[in-house]
C-alpha cells in the first residue's frame, strides 16, 4: 500500500522501495497513474494558498474608508429622505467598488501568470521518456532525473548516483556538499545521515543521479517545516511604500483643507447638513485613496510585457529596480556573443598558423592527430539534422572534426574512453583516458595558461606558442591547447580510484597544438549596448575567456572607452587586490577575463558601494550568490541552471543581452507611466479641493454639489487613470528618459506641475461659475461649473500620456485604452444634461448647442496651455544641448 510519505525508505534496498511505490525503473509511471497519484495525494505543493473569491475580493472593496464614508454619507441622505441623492450615491458606491475589483482582479492575475511562468521545473521518467514538468506536478513513485544545478522538488531515495553531492545547507544547515550514495541505511539514521536520500528544496552541487519519489508536498522533510519557511510574498516595492507616506501626508492635508470649506461654509449661512455632505463628498473625492493600486497595476501590467519580449519578471518590485539600473555585468559567452562557436586557425609546431578554410589535414599530419584528440576529449554530439547538444566550444571542435573527416562516432569505437576528469571553470581543462589497442592514452584540452605548464617544452617552442597565443587572442580568438601522454602501457592495469586526482595524470604532456575558435559578437548586442550608453548604463563583461579574447570582442561591441573605461583585470589580479582597492578602481575596469563565478559577487559589491543599481547575468550553480546580492539577479531560460533561476529576479527565455535591455527600458516607461498617472489624478483632485475652497472664501454657495463630486472621481479617477498606467512604451525611452528613483519621484518639478495645473484648472472653472452666477440661475451656473471640470479633466489626460512630446508628436501613437477611457466618460456626462432622469439625479440643466460649444472651447484651455508649457520646456532642453 503506497502511502506518502513511505516508511524509512532509506532503510531498504532499491528494488523494495521500487516493488513498494509499484514503479518501473525502466519506464516510470504512466501518465493514467500519475493523474490518479495526483487525485489520491494531491500535487506537490508545501502549502495550499487560500485564494480569494470573486465573491470575497468584491465585498473586500467595500471595506475600503472611501466606501465607509460614503455609506455614512447615504445613511445622512436616507434619514433626511433625500431618496434621489442615496441612490445616486449607492450606484457610485457600486461602480467604485467595481473599477477596485476589476483593477485588483487584473493585478492577481498577472501576478499569478508570473509565477507559473517562472515556477520550478524538474525532469522525470514517465511511459519511457525524459520530460519536463512543473515542480507541483511530481507524484509519489515518480523517477527523478536530476544534474548538477537542479533544484530537488520532492523527498526521494537514490536509485543510481555518479559523483553526486547535494547541497543542504537549508535543510540541515551543513555548508559543505553531502556525498550521496546507493545502498540501503540503518532505519535509525537521522536527518543528515540519510546519504541515500535527496530532500526537496536542496540542490544538485555536482554529478547526476536517477532518484525514486517518496514523499511529497508537505509530508516532505521541507513541508514539514514548511510554516517556518513561509516567506512574505506580498512584499511592498520601494514605490508603494513612499506613496502610501505619501497618500498619508496628502490624507492631513485634504483633511486640514474640508475642515477649513465647512467652517466657511457654516460662517456663510450654509445649512449643517449641506455642509457635512459636502465635506464628506470632497473627502471621497480628493482623498487619493488608490494610488498603491494604481502601481501594482502598472508593474503587473509592465511584466506581462516583458514576458512577451523574453523577459521573466520573477518578483513585482524587480520592475521598479529594472527601470532604476545603471550597471549591468554580464557574461560574454552566449550572452553577448552568437555562442555559436567554430574553429578559424590552428596551430602546431611543425605547421604553424594555418586558416581552417586552407587547412588539408592530409598534408598536416599533425593537425589531423590535434583535431583527432580534441574530439576525444569530447562530450559535445552532432545530430543528423546539423543541430548539435553539448557546450559550444566542444561542438565547434566536432564540427572542425567532421570537416576533415573525422567522425566522432567512429574514433570513439576505435578509442574506448575509460575515464574523465571533468572541465570546471576555476580549472578551465577538461582529460579523458582512452583504450587504444592496449594502451591507455591521456588527452586533455584547455585554456593555455592551464595546458602549457603542464607539457615538456623547450624554451624556443614556449616562445613559438607564446607568439601565436597574443596573435590569435588579439583577434577575440577563444583559444583551446591540446596536449597528449600515454598514461599506462597496458589498459589491464587501469584504475580509476588510483587516478581520480586530475593532477595524478594531468602532467609531463606532449604539446600537440592550439585551437582557435571564433564567437562572433551578436548584432542585437551592438545595437543594445549603444542604447545603453545613451541612456548612462554602463556594460561590464565577465568572461573565462583570454583578457585579449576579452578586451578584443569587447571592442568590437563597443564596451569599451578608451582612455576612460578600458581596463582588463583577470581573476588572478582580482584576488591580489583588496576590496577597498577593488571599489576604487571599479569605474575603469570594463572587462574581467580569466574569472570564476565565485568573482562575480565581489564585482557587484563593489559597484553597490558606490550606490550603484547593479545587474548581474548568471547560469550555473556557482552563480546563485552574485545574482541574489545584485539588485536584479538575471539567470537564463534556456541554457541556466535551476539555482540559477531561481537564485534570479529575472529569467531570459532567449539568453540574450538585448532583452535585459528592453526589460530596463520597460522599467523605465513604467516609472514614466506611474508617475504621470499619478500626477494626472492628484492635480484633479487639487483643482477640485481649491474650487471648493475658492468658493467658500469668496462666500459663494458650493459650485459642486456632493454627486458632482463623486461623479467627478469616479469618471475623471477610475477610466483615464487606468488607460495612462497602461502607456506603450515610448520608442527611444531609454535615450530621453532620466534614470528614475522611487527618491526623487515627488521631486519639485512634480509639485510644481501639480500647483501649475490645479491652480490653473481651480481658476478657470472659479471664472465660469462667477460668469454664469451673474449671468444665469444657480443650478445652471452648477451646472456649466460641473460641465466644465469632467470635460476640462478629460481632455487634461491627453496631456498625460508623455512627459516631453505633445499630443500632436505623439501622433499615429495612440493608445486606444485611453481614447475608450475618454470616450465612454464623455457620452455618460453629455447624456447627463439631456435624459431627464439624470438631470434629476445630478441636479444640473440642458445646455444649449451655444453654451456647449463655448464650454468646449474652454475645456481646451488647460489641455492647451499644458502641451505650451510642455512643448516650450522641451525646445529649451533640445536648444541647450
Ligand atoms: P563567458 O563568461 O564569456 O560565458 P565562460 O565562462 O564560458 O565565458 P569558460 O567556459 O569558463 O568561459 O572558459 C574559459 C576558458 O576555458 C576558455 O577560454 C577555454 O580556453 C577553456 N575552455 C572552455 N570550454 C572548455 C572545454 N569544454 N574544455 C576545455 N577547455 C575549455
Amino acid at each position: 500500500m503506497i502511502s506518502n510519505p513511505i516508511n524509512s525508505p532509506w532503510s531498504k534496498n532499491v528494488a523494495d522501495v521500487l516493488k513498494e511505490l509499484e514503479t518501473n525503473v525502466e519506464n516510470g509511471l504512466s501518465l493514467s497513474e500519475v493523474v490518479s497519484r495526483q487525485s489520491r495525494f494531491g500535487f506537490n505543493i508545501f502549502k495550499v494558498e487560500k485564494k480569494m473569491g470573486n465573491l470575497q475580493r468584491l465585498l473586500n472593496q467595500l471595506k475600503s474608508p472611501v466606501v465607509i464614508i460614503l455609506l455614512f454619507a447615504t445613511i445622512i441622505s436616507v434619514v433626511l429622505r433625500e431618496i434621489v441623492d442615496s441612490i445616486a450615491i449607492i450606484t457610485i458606491v457600486i461602480i467604485n467598488s467595481f473599477i477596485g475589483f476589476i483593477q485588483e482582479t487584473r493585478a492577481e492575475e498577472a501576478v499569478e501568470a508570473l509565477k507559473k511562468l517562472s515556477a520550478p521545473k524538474t525532469r522525470v521518467l514517465r511511459e519511457g521518456n525524459i520530460v519536463e514538468v512543473s515542480a507541483s506536478n511530481v507524484t509519489l513513485g515518480d523517477i527523478l532525473i536530476l544534474e548538477a544545478g537542479d533544484y530537488v522538488s520532492a523527498d526521494a531515495r537514490v536509485l543510481k548516483a555518479s559523483q553526486l553531492s547535494v547541497d543542504e545547507m537549508i535543510l540541515t544547515g551543513e555548508s559543505l556538499p553531502v556525498s550521496k550514495i546507493e545502498s540501503p541505511l540503518p532505519t535509525l539514521s537521522i536527518l543528515a545521515d540519510r546519504k541515500n536520500m535527496l530532500f526537496a528544496g536542496t540542490a544538485i552541487s555536482t554529478g547526476s543521479t536517477q532518484a525514486l519519489v517518496t514523499a511529497i508536498g508537505m509530508s516532505s522533510e521541507m513541508g514539514k517545516i514548511a510554516e517556518m519557511l513561509e516567506s512574505a510574498e506580498n512584499v511592498k516595492t520601494p514605490l508603494q511604500t513612499l506613496l502610501e507616506q505619501v497618500s498619508n501626508k496628502l490624507l492631513i492635508f485634504c483633511a486640514g483643507v474640508i475642515l477649513i470649506v465647512a467652517v466657511l461654509g457654516i460662517v456663510h449661512g450654509e445649512e449643517w447638513i449641506t455642509v457635512l455632505m459636502t465635506a464628506i463628498s470632497l473627502a471621497v473625492a480628493a482623498i487619493p485613496e488608490g494610488l498603491p493600486t494604481i502601481v501594482t497595476l502598472a508593474l503587473s501590467l509592465a511584466t506581462h510585457r516583458m514576458a512577451k519580449r523574453n523577459a521573466i519578471v520573477r518578483h513585482l518590485p524587480a520592475v521598479e529596480t529594472l527601470g532604476s539600473t545603471n550597471v549591468i555585468c554580464t557574461d560574454k559567452t552566449g550572452t553577448l556573443t552568437t555562442g555559436k562557436m567554430r574553429v578559424r586557425e590552428t596551430f602546431t609546431l611543425d605547421s604553424g598558423i594555418i586558416n581552417e578554410s586552407t587547412l588539408s589535414t592530409e598534408t598536416h599530419p599533425s593537425i589531423r592527430a590535434l583535431i583527432q584528440s580534441s574530439v576525444l576529449c569530447n562530450n559535445a554530439s552532432l545530430n543528423d539534422d546539423e543541430s548539435s547538444t553539448g557546450d559550444p566550444t566542444e561542438v565547434a571542435l566536432l564540427f572542425s572534426g567532421k570537416n576533415h573527416h573525422i567522425e566522432y562516432k567512429q574514433l570513439t569505437t576505435l578509442f574506448p574512453r575509460l575515464a574523465e576528469w571533468s572541465f570546471e571553470s576555476g580549472r578551465r581543462r577538461m582529460s579523458v583516458a582512452v583504450k587504444s589497442d592496449d594502451s591507455v592514452l591521456l588527452h586533455v584540452k584547455g585554456a593555455p595558461e592551464t595546458v602549457l605548464p603542464l607539457c615538456r617544452l623547450t624554451e624556443v617552442e614556449k616562445n613559438r606558442i607564446n607568439e601565436s597565443i597574443e596573435k590569435l587572442s588579439s583577434q577575440g580568438r577563444r583559444l583551446l591547447v591540446v596536449a597528449t601522454k600515454t598514461l599506462l602501457p597496458s589498459s589491464k592495469e587501469f584504475n580509476f580510484n588510483e587516478f581520480k586526482e586530475s593532477s595524478t595524470v594531468e602532467n609531463n604532456l606532449s604539446f600537440l597544438g592550439l585551437i582557435s575558435i571564433a564567437d562572433p559578437p551578436k548584432e542585437e548586442s551592438i545595437e543594445a549596448i549603444k542604447q545603453c550608453k545613451a541612456a548612462g548604463i554602463i556594460v561590464v563583461m565577465i568572461t573565462g575567456d583570454h583578457p585579449n579574447t576579452a578586451k578584443a570582442i569587447a571592442r568590437e561591441l563597443g564596451i569599451i572607452k578608451d582612455g576612460e573605461f578600458d581596463q582588463v583585470l583577470t581573476g588572478l589580479e582580482l584576488e591580489q587586490i583588496t576590496q577597498a582597492e577593488l571599489e576604487k578602481r571599479v569605474t575603469n575596469i570594463a572587462v574581467y577575463a580569466r574569472v570564476t563565478p565565485e568573482h562575480k559577487l565581489r564585482i557587484v559589491e563593489a559597484w553597490q558601494s558606490l550606490g550603484n543599481i547593479v545587474a548581474m547575468t548568471g547560469d550555473g550553480v556557482n552563480d546563485a550568490p552574485a545574482l541574489k546580492k545584485a539588485s536584479i539577479g538575471v539567470s537564463m531560460g534556456k541554457g541556466g541552471t535551476e539555482v540559477a533561476r531561481q537564485a534570479s529576479s529575472m529569467i531570459l527565455t532567449d539568453d540574450n543581452f538585448s532583452t535585459i535591455v528592453s526589460a530596463i527600458e520597460e522599467g523605465r516607461a513604467i516609472f514614466g507611466n506611474i508617475k504621470r498617472t499619478i500626477q494626472y489624478l492628484l492635480s484633479g483632485n487639487l483643482s477640485e479641493i481649491l474650487i471648493m475652497l475658492g468658493a467658500a472664501s469668496l462666500g459663494l454657495p458650493a459650485p459642486l454639489a456632493p454627486v458632482h463630486l463623486l461623479w467627478i472621481n469616479l469618471v475623471t479617477d477610475g477610466l483615464p487613470s487606468l488607460a495612462l498606467a497602461a502607456e506603450p512604451v515610448p520608442k527611444n525611452v531609454l535615450a530621453f528618459s532620466k534614470r528614475p528613483s522611487p527618491k526623487d519621484f515627488f521631486d519639485k518639478s512634480f509639485y510644481k506641475e501639480m500647483a501649475f495645473v490645479g491652480i490653473m484648472t481651480s481658476i478657470l472653472t472659479l471664472g465660469v461659475y462667477v460668469y454664469s452666477l451673474k449671468h444665469e440661475d444657480e443650478i445652471t451656473a452648477r451646472t456649466h461649473a460641473f460641465s466644465f471640470l469632467v470635460f476640462a479633466e478629460l481632455f487634461r489626460s491627453f496631456a498625460s500620456r508623455s512627459e516631453h512630446k505633445t499630443f500632436f508628436q505623439m501622433g499615429m501613437q495612440s493608445n486606444i485604452y485611453h481614447l475608450i477611457a475618454v470616450a465612454i466618460p464623455i457620452i455618460f456626462q453629455i447624456s447627463l444634461h439631456h435624459v431627464r432622469f439624470f438631470r434629476g439625479v445630478f441636479k444640473v440643466e440642458t445646455i444649449n448647442w451655444i453654451e456647449c460649444l463655448i464650454l468646449l472651447g474652454l475645456t481646451l484651455i488647460p489641455v492647451s496651455l499644458i502641451e505650451i508649457r510642455k512643448w516650450m520646456k522641451h525646445n529649451k532642453a533640445e536648444s541647450a544641448n
